[in-house]
C-alpha cells in the first residue's frame, strides 16, 4: 500500500491510498485500502491516519480510524499508531512473527509518526523545511 497524509496551509487534512493487494490473494478479495477506516481514516478536527501490510487484520481493527480516535484522545501520532499496533498483535498472540501491519499518522498541529509490527517500514516526510525526508518508523520487532 501507498498511503499519503497531508496537510495545508489553512489546516486542512487529506489522505489517499492504493495498494495491488496481498500476493496469492483469492478473486474477489478485498482488502483494507478501499475500505473507510481500516486502510485510511481522516477527520478534519483530528488528524489523518494510513495502514499498510495484511488488510485483514487492519479491517478486523477498524485500524486507521482507531488511531485517529486514539489522537482525539490525546495520544501523539506514534503512540497512537503503536497503541493499534498492540492491539493486533495482542489478538493474534504468538503468530505475529511474519506478520506485517504498519501505521502512519498525522495529527491536526502537523506532527507525524508512525509504527509497524516488523521493521524497515519507512515514511517521507516534506513540507517547507523538511524536503523529501525518509523516516524509519518505529516497529515492535
Ligand atoms: N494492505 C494491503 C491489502 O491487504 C496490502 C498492502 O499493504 O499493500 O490489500
Amino acid at each position: 500500500t501507498i498511503g499519503m497524509l497531508a496537510l495545508d496551509t489553512h489546516g486542512n487534512l487529506a489522505g489517499a491510498c492504493t495498494t495491488s493487494g496481498m500476493a496469492y490473494k483469492l478473486h474477489g478479495r478485498i482488502g483494507d485500502s478501499p475500505i473507510i477506516g481500516a486502510g485510511l481514516y481522516i477527520d478534519n478536527e483530528v488528524g489523518g491516519a494510513t495502514a499498510t501490510g495484511v488488510g485483514e487484520e487492519v479491517v478486523r481493527n477498524v485500524g486507521s480510524f482507531l488511531v485517529v480516535e486514539l489522537m482525539r484522545q490525546g495520544y501523539p501520532p506514534e503512540e497512537a499508531c503503536k497503541e493499534a499496533v498492540m492491539r493486533i498483535i495482542k489478538k493474534k498472540k504468538d503468530s505475529t512473527k511474519d506478520l506485517q501491519v504498519g501505521f502512519l499518522a498525522l495529527n491536526k498541529n502537523g506532527k507525524y509518526g508512525a509504527y509497524a509490527i516488523q521493521k524497515g517500514f519507512t515514511f517521507a516526510v516534506c513540507d517547507s523545511q523538511k524536503q523529501d525526508l525518509t523516516i524509519k518508523g518505529k516497529s515492535y520487532y
